[in-house]
């Protein structure tokens, strides 16, 4: 039965299968009947009909006129339906054509009372142990014999036995209790035309009752069973279509009714635990709407069905273009999202530059209770002004307030990281180290305030004449170190001497300084710390303030003034 069939002809037609089946066997039974009673009927006539010929020959020739037997046969030929009509011998010959019985006859009865026939022929009719012609004389009951003929029709050859009875003993003895056969053949046209009628009636009643049953049947079914399933397939198909206050009409209660009633009640659930995770998506929207965090959520397909106002104004895009876009173009970078997703960060969040802003993205995928995926969600936190306050308070916490430069907390990290990699290298590593002459003379004469203002310009001019890679630092008061990495003991020399110049060049407010300074470098001066290098460049810069100050001094370039543990 073809799939999309509907229920309604699938039931028709399973019924009416079966009904087939029944009303064929029915008539095919009946007809059969019917044409047995027609052949039944038919062989009674034959039987009459035989035994009046019979009666009728015995008449013949208990008057002693055989030869009149002859014709009666003949005539019997000429009988409408009658193919064939012979008196036939126990042998199968045929009777009264020769002498045979005659002779036999005159000499049993010892005279010549019987005539002999000029004209003697021997016709065998049918063979002497012929089945049924043996099976008439051995019971002596006539035997029905259906054969077709050269035409194909189909005949009836009736065997009839003639009995003997007493008188025709005197003629041909005693002993046999048949003395011959009657062989009447006839055609079965009338009687097939009979059986043939019969088979059409059948089959007219048939279609006839097939047809009332197949519309009643159809009817009933569609009334009973098709029609209360159709409604509630039809309440199916309006609930999955999301409308779920349909209610199927219920009007039995039957089978069909109950599964009515259940499916109202289902949808009637339904309805109820629809509702409630409605006002539960309703407030889970409203907090995702309104939530700081940019919030993009997909489907299990990786289509995206959610992005928040916040998502909209962290990335600089309308929502229609971040779902056009996809969720692995959120942040430009599809590499770094699908390794978000796959290998979620256990350090925390990842960090990402997007429009402009500092984001950091929690990206993660959605599995459902089956672990299968359902779906992705990229949450977004603007970190920028987080960021910036904890750059500025890196920074206040390495810089001096005053000059910008970094500070000696600073200036003590990166000394002793610089050292140790020119210790692991072997490269060089300088330290310029001055001091502002007669400062507090400065502040006395000028103030405090015009002394801040000097220390900033020469922070300034320190900060100019160091490389990008240099560190310049304030050291404390009006005391300055720069940190100078690859860097030769000349080299350091050669940067002293033009900052000496450019500070004494220097005009603040119509006011002039100088500075004295000293460079210590590794590995010219062997030293066993970072600290070491500091102390000798300080002690050059002592020796440049004892030789008049404004000049600039190399460690290790006095024996005198060798720092403790260094050499040159
Ligand atoms: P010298 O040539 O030997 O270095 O003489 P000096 O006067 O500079 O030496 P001293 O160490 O005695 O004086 C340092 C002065 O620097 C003392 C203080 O008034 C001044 N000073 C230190 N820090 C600041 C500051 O932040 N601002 C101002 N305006 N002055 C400072
Ligand atoms: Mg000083
Ligand atoms: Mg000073």
């Amino acid at each position: 039965m073809p799939q999309d069939m509907r229920i309604r002809y699938k039931i028709t037609a399973a019924v009416g299968i079966a009904l087939t089946t029944v009303l064929v066997t029915m008539a095919i039974f009946f007809t059969w009947q019917q044409e047995r009673a027609v052949l039944e009927q038919n062989e009674r006539t034959m039987l009459k009909l035989t035994e009046s010929v019979t009666q009728g020959l015995q008449a013949v020739m208990l008057a002693g006129t055989a030869d009149i037997a002859e014709s009666y046969a003949e005539r019997l030929k000429s009988v409408p339906e009658v193919l064939d009509f012979r008196i036939l011998r126990k042998s199968g010959e045929e009777a009264f054509k020769d002498n045979h019985t005659v002779e036999a006859v005159n000499r049993r009865r010892g005279s010549e009372d019987f005539m002999l026939r000029d004209h003697e022929e021997r016709v065998q009719v049918l063979a002497a142990d012929d089945p049924a012609l043996l099976r008439t004389i051995a019971d002596a009951k006539p035997v029905p014999v259906y054969e077709y003929d050269a035409s194909g029709h189909r005949v009836l050859t009736y065997l009839a036995p003639i009995r003997a009875i007493e008188s025709c003993s005197r003629c041909h003895g005693t002993g046999d209790p048949v003395r011959g056969v009657i062989k009447l053949t006839t055609s079965l046209l009338p009687v097939e035309r009979d059986i043939l009628e019969v088979r059409q009636y059948a089959i007219g009643g048939l279609a006839l009752a097939l047809m009332a049953t197949m519309l009643l049947t159809g009817y009933m079914l569609g009334r009973t069973v098709v029609e209360p399933l159709e409604r509630v397939t039809d309440a199916m198909a309006r609930v999955s279509d999301g409308d779920l206050h349909h209610q199927v009409p219920i009007h039995t209660r039957d089978e069909l009714g109950r599964m009515a009633t259940s499916f109202n009640r289902m949808t009637s659930e339904l309805r109820t635990t629809y509702d409630g995770l409605r006002r539960e998506q309703d407030k889970l929207t409203t907090i995702i709407h309104g939530a700081g965090e940019g919030i993009v959520v997909t489907d299990g397909n990786g289509r995206i069905v959610l992005v928040n106002p916040a998502a909209e104004l962290l990335l600089g895009k309308s929502a229609e273009r971040i779902i056009e876009e996809g969720f692995d173009h959120l942040l430009d970078d599809p590499e770094a999202m699908q390794r978000w997703l796959t290998q979620p960060d256990t350090d925390g969040p990842a960090t990402a530059h997007y429009n402009g802003r500092t984001l950091h993205v929690y990206a993660s995928t959605i599995l459902g209770n089956d672990y299968n995926v359902v779906g992705s969600a990229a949450l977004l936190r603007d970190i920028t002004e987080e960021k910036r306050l904890e750059d500025e308070l890196r920074r206040l916490s390495t810089t001096d307030g005053l000059t910008g430069l970094y500070n000696r907390r600073h200036l003590d990290e990166t000394l002793s990281t610089e050292y140790h990699r020119a210790a692991r290298t072997g490269s060089s590593l300088a330290v310029l180290m001055f001091d502002v002459d007669h400062f507090k003379k400065f502040n006395d004469t000028y103030g405090h305030d015009q002394g801040d203002r000097v220390l900033q310009a020469v922070a300034h001019n320190f900060r100019l004449a160091l490389r990008k890679y240099d560190l310049a630092c304030r050291y404390g008061g009006e005391e300055f170190v720069g940190i100078l990495p690859n860097t030769t003991l000349e080299g350091a020399f050669s940067v002293a001497e033009r900052l000496r110049h450019d500070i004494e060049d220097l005009e603040i407010d119509g006011l002039k300084v100088t500075i004295s300074l000293g460079v210590a470098a590794f590995p010219e001066i062997i030293v066993a710390t970072a600290e070491g290098l500091i102390e000798a460049a300080d002690k050059a810069l002592y020796r440049s303030k004892s030789l008049g100050r404004n000049c600039s001094t190399r460690a290790g370039t006095d024996p005198e003034d060798q720092p403790e543990g260094a050499f040159s």
